[in-house]
């Protein structure tokens, strides 16, 4: 194949969509050492490589070789949009036209980035506006990666990038493998992103038997999108829970092995005389008085044509007085970035106007 071949040639695979593994399998296959997958890794990773030819440390040969066959792929930037509280959302159009969101958090000295797992979801919870537009696809383990990769990119310090969340649009565990996949490479310290175990989030709305298996696979920190006291309200916010209710999801939270010194965080979105009483306080604390956890109250982010209200600032901050005379850490998450919809899934909404009105 000659040079000029490569220059117009578009290889077929995202190189990002392969595991370690996988490119060393690859590299063996053409007769290249395994040690040349962590040099190009860390070009990819650490040194934010758009191609293969500024990897000078690695033969021509073979940057050829890997030019003609891979790949380095960014997602095309297709909106951002800057909160008065410093919130930035990317609006990202994947390579078959669908849109997915990531959400830049500033905290006092630092950032968390909330990425997404799929387009669209399938889980159909009730208060979610994700969820309206039913379920698209999974996203690609490159997918994913990309939104991290890309979003460092973007910062004057990518230092500053401290927490990983996946609370973005989609369920996590529903999209194992891929997740998995990424959360291989996003803490893989030694080529890949670099994050340790401890600083990257996957929040489930309870998909236990995933659940039960994800410490075979990963150790990461645990969210759970808990939103209810009692399975009755449950069943009715969150479909997910006629398949596993309360009891068997909190069994596989207390059996989940979470990384040192972290505790599981209970998601609880607060919704106006739905689940907002001294009562649902009370017996959240007992319900999860046996593991270790912490709570982050979410007050509803109402979104046009939502039926779900947010409780008064009076509610909300009682709710949260019950919790913490049991001991418990609680912190209220104001969605951050109202003026940009930064609620999951909302920008995403407003550039598809058939699902506004639904
Ligand atoms: N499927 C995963 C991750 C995506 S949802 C999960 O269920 O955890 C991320 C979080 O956003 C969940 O805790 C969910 O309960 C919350 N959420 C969804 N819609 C919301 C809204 N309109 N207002 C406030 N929180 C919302």
């Amino acid at each position: 194949m000659t040079h000029e071949a490569g220059m117009t040639h578009r290889a077929e695979t995202n190189i990002m969509e392969l595991t370690k593994d996988q490119l060393v399998a690859w590299l063996k296959d053409h007769d290249i050492e395994a040690y040349r997958a962590e040099q190009i890794m860390k070009w990819i990773y650490f040194r934010q490589a758009d191609d293969f030819e500024i990897m000078t440390d690695i033969k021509k040969e073979i940057r050829q070789l890997l030019s003609l066959n891979f790949r380095i792929d960014r997602l095309e930037k297709k909106q951002i949009e800057i909160s008065e509280d410093g919130s930035k959302k990317y609006l990202f159009k994947l390579s078959d036209g669908q849109c997915i969101e990531s959400v830049l958090i500033p905290e006092k000295n630092y950032y968390t980035l909330c990425i997404s797992s799929q387009v669209g979801c399938a889980q159909g919870c009730k208060f979610c506006l994700t969820a309206r537009g039913g379920f698209v696809r999974n996203l690609t383990k490159g997918e994913i990666l990309a939104q991290v990769r890309d979003i460092m990119n973007d910062l004057d310090d990518p230092e500053k990038l401290k927490n990983i969340v996946m609370m973005g649009m989609g369920e996590p565990l529903a999209n194992y493998k891929n997740v998995i996949g990424a959360i291989d490479t996003i803490t893989d310290t030694r080529c890949g992103l670099g994050f340790s175990n401890n600083k990257v989030t996957l929040s489930t709305a309870g998909l236990v038997p995933r659940l039960s298996v994800l410490n075979q696979d990963a150790t990461v920190n645990l969210a759970i999108s808990l939103n209810a006291t009692d399975n009755k309200t449950r069943d009715m916010l969150m479909p997910i829970n006629k398949k596993y209710p309360l009891e068997i999801l909190l069994d596989a939270c207390r059996k989940y092995r979470l990384p040192p010194r972290q505790s599981i965080m209970f998601e609880y979105i607060l919704l106006k005389n739905i689940n907002d009483s001294p009562d649902d306080a009370n017996r959240l604390a007992k319900l999860l008085h046996s593991i270790k956890a912490k709570i982050n109250l979410i007050p509803f982010n109402e979104y046009e044509g939502s039926k779900f209200k947010s409780p008064e600032e009076e509610v909300i901050n009682n709710f949260r007085e019950i919790l913490r005379k049991n001991n418990y850490i609680v912190i209220i998450r104001r969605s951050k970035g109202r003026d940009i919809s930064a609620a999951c899934g909302q920008l995403r909404v407003r550039q598809d106007s058939p699902l506004k009105k639904s």
